[in-house]
């Protein structure tokens, strides 16, 4: 099996997705296709070999008409063009149509004329609507459900044509023809509000670089950042991204991170410190030898995270699809009881069938299906701009019944940058003490383990030990100078039935033991951020409860949550403790979400409904682990994360039931008018309008979330 993603563009209508998606799914050399119509993402898994595009395109043309362009994702596609071929044809056909009506009105004005008005008219709706019989009828050939706008235009088109004719009105040709013209019309409004507005969100999370600049013998040579290779050294100055993760080689300079973060604070960087894809250079240059290849680079994991096709789908979206299942078919069937059970009464069948048909028109659910997945895009979108990356439509959805939130402390809560603030050693020289604690410290992923060695040791380098095992949650063993070393809290000694004495300090203690025997011990201790406090508040205030979950001891537990206003906690967890707690409460009323700083708690981000991670920038851990990625290291973006998602969810639930509610009033108003006499008052072609005016209306509407503020 291979798996092939390719952008995908030129949709009218998600409705062609979902039917190219169905049709796709049927070819015996597929195993499954997904179409993602807000994201133009195709994702397929071949069952042995791969389509080429060619195939591809001819496959989904048995069904679709929309011109369709097809590439390998990560290609350049051009934007949505409004001014193609396909747009000044269809002018010329409109054009043909206003003259035929013209005509209509003047030249051939009197009944007489009837015959040639009927051939005028013919011709005008098969040159306006050839396209849509032609999708009708390639649908039906091809066994796909038929049942969708294109069906109901025709048939209303077709019946009004069939009732001028039997009835000789010429007006009712009228009407027939602004059906397929307005609907025409409609679907290019339709076509450049959504292309737009998916480009616009695209281009608002875009953060891929365009060029490098890469450093040879010869000089510099401007070259995409997909070819740089490992270790090679790119130039990056004033006003330029950096095109790769890397190291400063040589150079100062600030840099703007905000584009990932969504926080305009330049830093200040150097020589041997590290630098991401996608960050601006305010003010200096800078040399940076590459220490990764473009695509496991910052910005290409992210574009990938956000592009990635959602098998998750969101609840709404899930219930456009269901709703667009059985409201087609209903609305078709109701249309048809009323102009039967109507005309049957009141023996004016051609009034009835002419409801009917009007009912049909109104009926469209594009408004609805085209909207929905966009407004969840548009809060995607909206995320990352603020520097949150969400995984998924669904996660949004989550979030909006968030009821309790589990929180890691250290690197979390805390800036996770210890200092030593005491060493007690205990028949060793204080010397001895750290020496033997860096040389298993410094092994250590852990931020206490690398506080501890940050000055012994200067800096990077490794102390040779055999044996090394790091104990989550607990701490650090190994062999150095054929000396076994343990080093880490109360219960790690314990665990190995070492005697520790109970030592009061403000902060955490680093036991360690020499041999199996009590060494000593070093008070580190952590500053609360800033931020933390905020998030604390901001959720307390939207009644989610907030519940720390720390490997730290009791004392520590209870004082750092006095301090930050927290609820409840529970201490002296292991990683596979707090899992625990989280599973307790999963499945409830209330949706559960885990921060975490992705290091040792990576299983408890993954059990949560909603799992977080913290400091996505240069954190690969944190990136694969998590549902939603916060880029930078303040917690409070979780809130902002939840006020994006109840943004969208509102969003959403407006569109869906302002659709409705136009829908159902035009519908009744079309009932209404007709029982008492003046059908005219809502025209088939009114129908029309309102349906395309609507779907363009609620696109923007959800184009409208990208430009929202969160306020707190
Ligand atoms: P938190 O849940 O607050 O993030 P951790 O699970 O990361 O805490 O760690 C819990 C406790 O385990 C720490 O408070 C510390 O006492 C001990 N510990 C973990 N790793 C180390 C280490 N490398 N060196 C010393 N102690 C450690
Ligand atoms: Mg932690």
């Amino acid at each position: 099996m291979v798996k092939k993603s390719y952008t995908i563009k030129g949709f009218d209508c998600a409705n062609c997705a979902a039917k190219s998606e169905a049709h796709l799914n049927k070819d015996p050399r597929i195993e499954k296709a997904n179409i993602d119509f807000a994201r133009d993402r195709l994702d397929i898994v071949y069952v042995d070999e791969v389509m080429s595009i060619e195939d591809i395109k001819n496959k989904i043309k048995e069904v679709e008409e929309d011109e369709l362009t097809i590439v390998n994702i990560g290609e350049e596609v051009s934007d949505y063009k409004i001014f193609d071929k396909h747009f000044w044809i269809l002018l010329s056909r409109i054009a043909f149509v206003v003259v035929v009506i013209i005509l209509s009105f003047t030249a051939f004005r009197d009944d007489s004329y009837f015959w040639v008005n009927f051939a005028l008219y013919l011709l005008a709706t098969v040159v306006i609507a050839y396209d849509i019989f032609y999708r009708v009828i390639k649908t039906i050939i091809h066994k796909e459900n038929p049942l969708d706008e294109y069906l109901l235009i025709v048939i209303a088109t077709v019946g009004a044509f069939i009732i001028a004719s039997i009835e000789k009105e010429t007006h009712v040709f009228l009407e027939a023809i602004m059906v397929a013209t307005l609907f025409q019309i409609g679907q290019v409004i339709e076509g450049i509000a959504t292309n737009k507005s998916k480009e616009a969100i695209m281009k608002a999370v875009d953060l891929r670089v365009e060029y490098a600049n890469l450093i040879k013998n010869e000089g510099v040579e401007k070259v995409k950042p997909e070819d740089l290779k490992v270790d090679d050294e790119v130039l990056v100055t004033t006003g330029e991204y950096i095109p790769i993760d890397g190291v400063v080689m040589k150079g100062r300079a600030f840099v703007d991170t905000s584009s990932l973060t969504g926080e305009f604070v330049p830093v200040a960087v150097g020589v041997e410190q590290e630098v991401y894809s996608g960050c601006l250079i305010k003010e200096g240059t800078l040399t940076v030898k590459a220490s990764k290849e473009y695509s496991n680079s910052t910005v290409s994991k992210i574009m990938d995270l956000i592009g990635e096709s959602q098998e998750n789908k969101s609840k709404a979206d899930k219930f456009v699809s269901k709703f667009a299942r059985w409201y087609t078919p209903s609305i078709f069937i109701i249309s048809i009881l009323v102009g039967i059970i109507g005309g049957a009464i009141t023996n004016d069948w051609i009034a009835w069938i002419l409801l009917a048909l009007k009912m049909l028109v109104v009926a469209c659910p594009c408004a609805i299906v085209i909207s929905i997945p966009l407004a969840y895009f548009s809060g995607i979108g909206l995320a990352g701009k603020n520097g949150i990356v969400i995984k998924g439509s669904n996660y949004l959805d989550e979030l909006v019944g968030l009821k309790k939130l589990f929180t890691d402390k250290t690197g979390t809560l805390t800036h996770g940058s210890f200092s030593v603030v005491k060493k007690v050693a205990i028949g060793i020289s204080e010397e001895q003490l750290m020496e033997y604690l860096c040389a298993v410290e410094s092994h250590s992923i852990h931020p206490i383990g690398r506080a501890i060695c940050l000055n012994y040791l200067d800096g990077h380098e490794h102390i040779q030990i055999d044996e090394f095992i790091e104990k989550a949650g607990l701490g650090v063993q190994g062999e150095y100078q054929s000396h076994k070393l343990l080093a880490g809290n109360k219960r790690l000694l314990e665990d190995s039935q070492i005697v520790v004495p109970d030592v009061k300090e403000d902060g955490t203690i680093v036991y360690l033991a020499v041999d199996g025997k009590y060494s000593g011990y070093v008070v580190v201790s952590d500053e609360i951020k800033e931020d933390a406090y905020e998030m604390v508040k901001l959720l307390n205030k939207n009644n989610i409860d907030v519940t720390l979950l720390t490997g730290d001891k009791e004392e520590n537990a209870k004082i750092f949550c006095q301090k930050l206003g927290i609820s409840s906690y529970q201490s002296e967890l292991l990683p596979e403790d707090k899992i625990l707690y989280i599973n307790k409460e999963i499945g409830g009323k209330g949706k559960v979400a885990f921060l975490g700083d992705g290091i040792n708690d990576a299983a408890s981000i993954k059990r949560a409904d909603v799992g977080f991670a913290m400091g996505g920038v240069g954190s690969d851990i944190a990136v694969d682990s998590a549902d939603i990625v916060l880029m930078t290291d303040k917690p409070s973006k979780v809130y902002d994360a939840y006020k994006i998602a109840k943004i969208t969810r509102n969003v959403a639930i407006f569109n869906i039931a302002f659709a409705l509610f136009i829908k159902l009033g035009v519908e009744v108003a079309a009932f209404v008018t007709n029982l008492v006499g003046v059908p005219e008052v809502i025209p088939m072609w009114l129908a029309v309008l309102a349906d395309t005016g609507l779907t363009v209306l609620l696109v923007v509407n959800s184009l409208l979330i990208l430009h929202r503020k969160i306020n707190r």
